[in-house]
């Protein structure tokens, strides 16, 4: 398995409060990883650091064989790094089809961005529908499938997305899941956040726990599916 993104001994603050102490994990090639852990534990915080948008204190990230550490923040997403954040953070005003176009900021290739918006509208016909209307128009799930949407626009090599089964209802839930096995099978590498343990592990080649700023646990999903402690820290057993 080669590695697409190495993550050693992360440590990321807010101030003097250390959300991060230490991590260390691996997203291969063509697989599907996942973080999960309780609110707090410090996911997002982890992404966000991926994305640029934080400045770890301490570690290192290696994403494609190359530091991160030296490339700015602007230019992670060219490197093949794309987000779909916590809360969506669609356009709400702009159209469906502009807020996907956002996504190909970087690109110039008229015809490939055409195909790949219409990729989209095939992955989620409900976006292609209502193309033209205002994205805040879009119910919850249907707008997580639109920011879905847009990180994929910029043809990325690792696609992370940060819960992308809440708030949604189960049927919702499981068109986002069965999406994500989709983009596997299509090539791309995925780093998923979920608090939905169970169907994110199951659809996970890999999965971390994490806790307070820890990774406590590691495993394939299956492992961890069955995993005593996670079944009753994460799945609701006694
Ligand atoms: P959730 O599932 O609830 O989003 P999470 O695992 O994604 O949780 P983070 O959002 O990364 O956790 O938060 C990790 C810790 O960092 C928490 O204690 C949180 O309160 C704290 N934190 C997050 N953002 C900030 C911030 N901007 N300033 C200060 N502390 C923050």
């Amino acid at each position: 398995m080669t590695a697409l993104l190495e993550v050693q001994d992360l440590r990321v603050a807010y101030g003097k409060i250390e959300a991060v102490k230490g991590i260390s994990f691996t997203a291969n090639q063509g697989e599907v990883t996942t973080l999960i852990g309780t609110n707090g534990a410090g996911k997002t915080t982890t992404l966000r650091t991926l994305s640029g948008l934080l400045k770890p204190t301490a570690g290192r990230i290696t994403f494609d064989g190359q530091d991160l550490a030296t490339v700015p923040a602007h230019k992670i997403v060219a490197l093949g790094l794309a987000h779909s954040p916590e809360g969506r953070h669609i356009f709400p005003r702009m159209t469906i089809e502009e807020n996907l176009l956002l996504g190909a900021f970087l690109r110039t290739d008229t015809a490939g961005i055409t195909a790949d918006v219409e990729r989209a509208y095939g992955l989620f016909p409900i976006l292609g529908e209502r193309r033209k209307q205002a994205a805040g128009t879009l119910s919850g799930g249907e707008q997580q499938m639109l920011a879905m949407g847009r990180a994929l626009m910029s043809q990325p090599k690792l696609l992370m997305l940060d819960e992308p089964s809440m708030g949604l209802s189960p049927l919702m839930m499981q068109k986002i899941m069965a999406t994500i096995v989709e983009l596997k099978a299509g090539g791309t590498t995925i780093l998923l956040v979920e608090q939905n343990a169970q169907a994110a592990l199951s659809l996970s080649d890999r999965g971390y726990v994490m806790e307070t700023g820890r990774i406590v646990l590691d495993g394939t999903g299956a492992d961890l599916l069955h995993d005593e402690s996670v079944r009753k820290a994460y799945l609701g057993e006694d």
